[in-house]
């Protein structure tokens, strides 16, 4: 058994407020710090399915992406999703960590590991305040195509806005919603932009720009990264188990069902 309160420090240097974004919520946002824990779970999001899920395991520490609860509440009550999840987790003393904006900015956070899966070399937050990341691809004439393929092998089939076999030699990343870095992207001189999503305007704003997207979903941008979030917490952490979830899935399906007329 570790103490929450060690747990807890380690994750504020890792992931710490100042490198967040000033609307998060982020932090040990549920817990007792004089508790102890025997096993910690990572997810993207604490759905009622991760909730169940941390209670059948026993697990004592949830490090969720996502903050839970991210808006202020006035009422914890069963009247509510939120408020029965958090009576159901608080009543079996599990406490939720969330590191968000700081973990999507961190050095080896969810948009630099982006980056290495992309190749990209020379990387470098694309906002003065640390978020995003731009970079170059490692071999010159790599098309959109050649992005797509490696995106869909890694995190699963995606959007786009762009033509196929139009070079792409400096691209930009912003996981989760991040429809604001298109014009920065561009100005920086990007050719493409990895979101998680995309507004339909921004997608019209990125083609007038001339700057493909890339859009392999909220989900799937950010979820690979609570895998590694995991692994990191086990190895500074070996005497507990840590894992991520594995009843967390895409609420977003895709169709692919053939339609009759
Ligand atoms: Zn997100």
């Amino acid at each position: 058994m570790i103490d929450l309160k060690s747990i807890v420090s380690y994750l504020d240097a890792e992931y710490p407020a100042l490198s967040a974004e000033s609307w998060d919520n982020i932090g040990l946002l549920v817990g007792d710090l004089s508790a102890t824990v025997g096993m910690i779970m990572t997810c993207l999001t604490v759905t009622p399915e991760v909730c169940e899920e941390s209670v059948a395991k026993k697990v004592d520490l949830i490090v969720s992406h996502h903050p839970f609860p991210f808006q202020a509440i006035k009422q914890i009550t069963s009247q509510t999703v939120e408020g029965s999840l958090l009576l159901r987790l608080i009543s079996h003393g599990i406490a939720v960590y969330s590191p968000h904006t700081a973990h999507d900015s961190a050095k080896d956070g969810v948009n630099q590991q982006l980056a290495a899966i992309l190749e990209l070399t020379d990387v470098a937050p694309l906002n003065a305040n640390g978020s995003g990341r731009i970079g170059n691809c490692k071999r010159s004439g790599t098309l959109l195509s050649d992005l797509l393929r490696i995106i869909e092998r890694r995190l699963g089939a995606c959007s786009y806005v762009g033509d196929t076999d139009k070079p792409v030699n400096r691209m930009a990343i912003g996981c989760g919603a991040a429809d604001d870095f298109v014009d920065e992207a561009a100005k920086q001189g990007a050719d493409g932009l990895l979101l998680g999503e995309a507004r339909f305007h921004t997608c019209l704003r990125a083609q007038s720009l001339r700057l493909a997207l890339i859009l392999p979903g909220h989900f799937a941008s950010e979820r690979f990264a609570v895998e590694t979030l995991a692994q990191k917490i086990a190895a500074r952490f070996p005497e507990i188990p840590c894992f991520a979830s594995n009843s967390e899935r895409d609420v977003i399906k895709r169709s692919n069902h053939s339609v009759d007329n």
